[in-house]
């Protein structure tokens, strides 16, 4: 029988993830297949007697479901429970479990980078922000500060995963050798223009990290790069965040190469 997988999310929008993960059982030779599962806020619960029902052996789970899912599972890991979110169902045995490849996604590209500076700085305090913390945590930064628009979120990240708040008036004064953009400012649409950071406070040396993928280039890491930065685009985040979840499905890993060649192809393409 075919096995299945899916996304849930409300408004699920365009996603990226079918392509990604039915190349990748393509690539392997499974007989299964990935689809889009639109979920309105409140079909959590039906939704998870369906997966133990079913012959669904995993699930991306997206806004607004990924804090709603937790209490249903069997399991969660150590760094769900930390993140508070949930973006990945699997099955360990017969107990559904939950994990957030997001901080997978976001550390891998880090480490491929060598030596890291020992401060970094998230701006945004929504789900990504919460990520980009306990990733920065896992990578042993030391130094870790958060800033956002409405200081209160910042202020209660900060005491919970125990990094510092700073005011998001002072961001461009921290001197963080890693700059994290969490916000959807300078995401296509009306926000294409907008960026967090002003193009004359970067610094040589500095790691600017967006997490926004459309565009591939926003203007925060044109700009970054034009000042002589280290840049990490939203694309590698996604793209490490789904090769994590194809391992956890599948025990397999995927090509990385070819995978981003894929997923670039999809934000080329004219349609989008
Ligand atoms: P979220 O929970 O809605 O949080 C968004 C954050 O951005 C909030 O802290 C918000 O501040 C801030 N913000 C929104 N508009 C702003 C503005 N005009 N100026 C300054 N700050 C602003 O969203 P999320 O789930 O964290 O996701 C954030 C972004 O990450 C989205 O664009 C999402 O697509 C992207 N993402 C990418 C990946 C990837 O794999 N690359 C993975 C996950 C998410 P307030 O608190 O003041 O409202």
């Amino acid at each position: 029988m075919t096995a299945r997988y899916g996304i849930i999310g409300w408004p699920l929008g365009h996603t990226m993830s079918p392509t990604l993960h039915n190349w990748g059982f393509g690539q392997i030779g499974l007989d299964a297949v990935y689809e889009a599962w639109p979920l309105e806020p409140g079909g959590v619960a039906d939704f998870i007697r369906r997966v133990r029902t079913e012959p669904i052996l995993g699930a991306s789970v997206t806004i607004p479901h990924k804090r709603a899912v937790m209490p249903l599972l069997d399991r969660l890991t150590d760094r769900a429970l930390t993140v508070g979110a949930v973006n990945t169902l699997y099955w360990d045995g017969d107990r559904l479990c939950g994990e957030n490849t997001d901080v997978t996604g976001l550390t891998a590209p880090l480490r491929q980078l060598g030596p890291l500076p020992d401060s970094a700085l998230v701006l945004g305090a929504g789900g990504a922000a919460r990520a980009a913390v306990v990733g920065f945590r896992e990578l042993g930064i030391p130094d870790i500060r958060i800033a956002n628009r409405t200081p209160d979120k910042a202020r209660d990240i900060a005491s919970e995963l125990s990094v510092r708040a700073v005011a998001w008036e002072a961001r461009m004064d921290q001197g963080a050798g890693i700059v994290c953009n969490t916000t959807p400012l300078g995401m296509s649409g009306d926000l294409v223009q907008a960026t967090p950071w002003d193009a004359d406070r970067f610094e040589p040396g500095m790691i600017a990290y967006d997490i926004v993928y459309n565009p591939l280039r926003t203007r925060f890491l044109r700009e970054a790069g034009a000042a002589g930065c280290r840049t990490v685009s939203g694309l590698e985040m996604f793209l490490h965040q789904g090769l994590a979840q194809f391992r956890l499905w599948t025990g397999r890993d995927l090509a990385e190469a070819g995978a981003r060649a894929l997923l670039l192809s999809i934000l080329d393409s004219p349609g989008r």
